[in-house]
Formats: C-alpha cells, sequence, structure tokens
C-alpha cells in the first residue's frame, strides 16, 4: 500500500495544501486543495472516496473535480461518509445554487457521483484494503480512519481534539499499524480557539500521546500555516522524548 500526501496543511498559502491522502492511485481519504495538483487523467482514475467530516478544507475539490473529471468517466464517484456529512453536503454544496446536484447529473441513473453513508466502526473493503471508520471528537460529527491492508495498517485522525479510550483502544489494539497520523492545528497560546474549534495544540496533543500505547511511527498534520515550527518546538519542550515527524505535502509512505 502506498500513500502520497496530497495536502496536510491546516489552510493554503504557496505550497500548502489542504488535507487529502491517496492510496495506490485509487481511493481518496479527504478532498481538499491538494486533490488540484493532480492530472486530469489521476483524477479520473479516483473511483473512491472516504470523507471524515464536512468541513470545506476537506471537501473543497470534491464538487470541482466532479466538473472537471466527470464526463470523463464511465460510472459515478463512490463517496463514503457519515450521514450528517452527505446531509449537509446535499443541503449546502450540492444544491443547485453553489454547485449542481451531480447526483442526478447527466441522470439519475448513471451521475457523476454517488454518496454511500457509513457509520463509526464499520469497515468498507476496497481493492485490497479495508476503511473502518472510527468516531473522533470534532464540532461536526467526524471520523478518523484505520487503513488495513496485507502488509499493515494506517491511521489518520482527520480534525479532533481530545479523544475518549473508544478511539485509542482501536489504535492501541492494531498489532500491524505502521503509522499514525493525528493533527496538532494550533499553537499553546491559540488553546483556546482550539478547545473551541476542538483541534489540538501541543499541550493537548502531548496528552493525547500519553494514551498511545502502540510503537507505530506518529506523524502530525494540519497545522496553521506559519506556525509549523512553533507548534513542533512547544511540543518538544514539553515533553523532549518523544518521537514524531511532521507530515509534508509530496511525501510518500509506503506500507
Ligand atoms: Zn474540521
Ligand atoms: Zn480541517
Amino acid at each position: 500500500m502506498q500513500i502520497q500526501v496530497l495536502g496536510c496543511s491546516g489552510g493554503i498559502g504557496q505550497d500548502l495544501r489542504t488535507t487529502s491522502l491517496l492510496f495506490d492511485d485509487r481511493v481518496l481519504i479527504d478532498m481538499g486543495t491538494g486533490v488540484g495538483d493532480l492530472s486530469l487523467g489521476a483524477m479520473e482514475a479516483i473511483d473512491t472516496v472516504f470523507l471524515t467530516h464536512s468541513h470545506l478544507d476537506h471537501i473543497v475539490a470534491l464538487p470541482l473535480m466532479l466538473d472537471s473529471v466527470g464526463p470523463r468517466r464511465n460510472k459515478p464517484l463512490q463517496v463514503y461518509a457519515l450521514k450528517e456529512t452527505i446531509e449537509t453536503l446535499q443541503a449546502h454544496i450540492f444544491n443547485g445554487s453553489v454547485w449542481p446536484d451531480f447526483t442526478a447529473i447527466p441522470t439519475a441513473e448513471t451521475p457523476f457521483l454517488r454518496f454511500e453513508p457509513i457509520v463509526p466502526g464499520q469497515s468498507i473493503a476496497v481493492d485490497n484494503k479495508n476503511f473502518q471508520a472510527i468516531v473522533v471528537n470534532h464540532t461536526v460529527p467526524a471520523v478518523g480512519y484505520l487503513v488495513g491492508s496485507d502488509q499493515g495498517s494506517f491511521a489518520f485522525t482527520g480534525d479532533t481534539a481530545q479523544n475518549k479510550e473508544e478511539f485509542w483502544d482501536v489504535i492501541n489494539d492494531c498489532h500491524d499499524l505502521k503509522h499514525l497520523v493525528i493533527e496538532t492545528s494550533f499553537v499553546d497560546a491559540d488553546a483556546e480557539v482550539a478547545l473551541v474549534s476542538r483541534h489540538l495544540n501541543p499541550a493537548t496533543f502531548v496528552e493525547e500521546m500519553a494514551k498511545y500505547r502502540n510503537s507505530a511511527r506518529v506523524w502530525l498534520t494540519h497545522m496553521m500555516p506559519g506556525f509549523e515550527e512553533e507548534i513542533t518546538s512547544q511540543i518538544r519542550q514539553h515533553n523532549s522524548a518523544l518521537d514524531f515527524s511532521i507530515l509534508k505535502r509530496g511525501d510518500r509512505i509506503n506500507i
């Protein structure tokens, strides 16, 4: 399994793209601005998408990509998401005002887009991989994903604040976990903002890591533009023994 990081920033800016991870050139988790760097052919080859939640930085490329490659494809793009996420996208994006309703275009029988609701804990098999939704703590209903393959597993929190044991049990009990990608959006000075927007900051990230008992490599994602170095150094000040890496656009993680 190869995971290509199309975008992993908490915002936009030169060389920065918002969240999107591409699995074996065929499946996406989230559709942030990073999707726009793919060629038309590469976008056309994507058949399946798993969304973590409805926030714009994670879905913005979905309506745009459908417009670009929908007519070139011969089957709908299959998008899995929580029921609440799908309802939000249908009400506020694919509503005929902001964007066309691609679940009924060009025809209801063969649309460009097909939504499929998932529930936390559910697993969906795609090709030779298994995508399991894990509920996380965010301002809107949200999930992370545990992606399993014959070679090992990969976990992604999506946007999240601190999580309860039920989340960490899934991560800690995954015996073939190779990588965990976890967000840390804000610096400690913005801890109040992190609290109300349900994101992590260095202090709460370090608290989360105290619940982490797996040995898989830990990657940081979704840092606010311009604060990457400060977030990293604040984590090291809290706990210099913590071992973590910084996820970067263009990284390819092979499992
Ligand atoms: Zn969010
Ligand atoms: Zn986000």
